[in-house]
């Protein structure tokens, strides 16, 4: 008991979080001192000073319950992997540091296929297995990312056109060779392939341009027979296919 405790010892004795009951039942969580009073050189009781914490406490609840939505707000809850939300935070930070840095954008090929003849939810099978290969193969600084429904995006930072490709084709060979099965009937789902664009950030361009390159370099990927890997053009230009929200 801290009070006996600061008695006996002639020190003060401090409990972080103990609970008061009120005679009513109800109780209040509280943070205790007990300091010893010394009278002629003898200790001759105790003086406790109780404080109600009870608000500091919800305020790191409410702190805890902010992280964690913080969390949830950046993952993609399918995949595990980061979202879209956090490429673009990610992506911005790397352009306002204007250092090299890589993007390869990741489609699977004909995924719909995969809806029709296996149902929604072993397809949601496969993008999760295909997360999980992509994650193994990207490096411990890249950011992997599921840019939104079949499509991955990966940022590499610090990282040239050579090693980027490297990294893409690791990926790309990996799903070629995964043989994946159903786990209710055993029925192989064929081939799993996916295709690539691939591109090196240039000097003072625009998140905008950066995502458009790689973007028109996959679509070159997939116009040229899927299961494979283009190269963005290195070399200013405007336009895309698409925005990125
Ligand atoms: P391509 O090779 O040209 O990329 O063909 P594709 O069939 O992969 O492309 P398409 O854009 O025609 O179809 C993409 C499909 O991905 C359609 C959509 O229903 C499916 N899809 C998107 N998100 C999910 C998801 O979360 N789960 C599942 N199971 N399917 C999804
Ligand atoms: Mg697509
Ligand atoms: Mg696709």
């Amino acid at each position: 008991c801290p009070i006996r405790n600061s008695f006996k010892s002639g020190k003060t004795v401090e409990r972080d979080t103990d609970i008061f009951w009120r005679k009513d039942g109800s109780h209040i969580p509280v943070r205790y001192l007990s300091t010893p009073q010394v009278v002629d050189g003898t200790n001759v009781g105790a003086v406790v000073s109780f404080y109600d914490i009870s608000e500091s406490i919800k305020v790191e609840k409410l702190k805890e319950e902010l992280a964690h939505a913080r969390r949830e707000a950046s993952v993609d809850a399918l995949t595990g992997l980061q979202n879209r939300r956090t490429f673009n935070a990610v992506l911005a930070d790397l352009v306002a540091r204007d250092e090299p840095f890589g993007l390869i954008f990741m489609d699977v090929d004909h995924f719909k296929n995969i809806n029709d003849q296996h149902g929604h939810l072993i397809g949601d099978r496969v993008l999760r297995q295909l997360a999980k290969l992509i994650s193994a193969r990207a490096r411990a600084s890249d950011t992997v990312t599921r840019y939104g429904g079949e499509e991955f995006a990966i940022l590499l930072p610090k990282t040239r056109l050579g090693e980027i490709k490297l990294v893409a084709e690791r990926m790309r060979d990996g799903i070629e060779r995964l043989n994946m099965r159903r786990t209710d009937n055993g029925e192989s789902l064929g081939r799993v392939t996916a295709s690539f664009g691939i591109a090196e950030y240039l000097r003072q361009e625009t998140a905008y341009d950066t995502v458009a390159r790689a973007d028109e370099a996959l679509y070159k990927a997939k116009s040229n027979g899927r299961n494979c890997i283009e190269v963005a053009e290195q070399s200013r230009q405007t336009g895309g296919r698409r925005l990125s929200a």
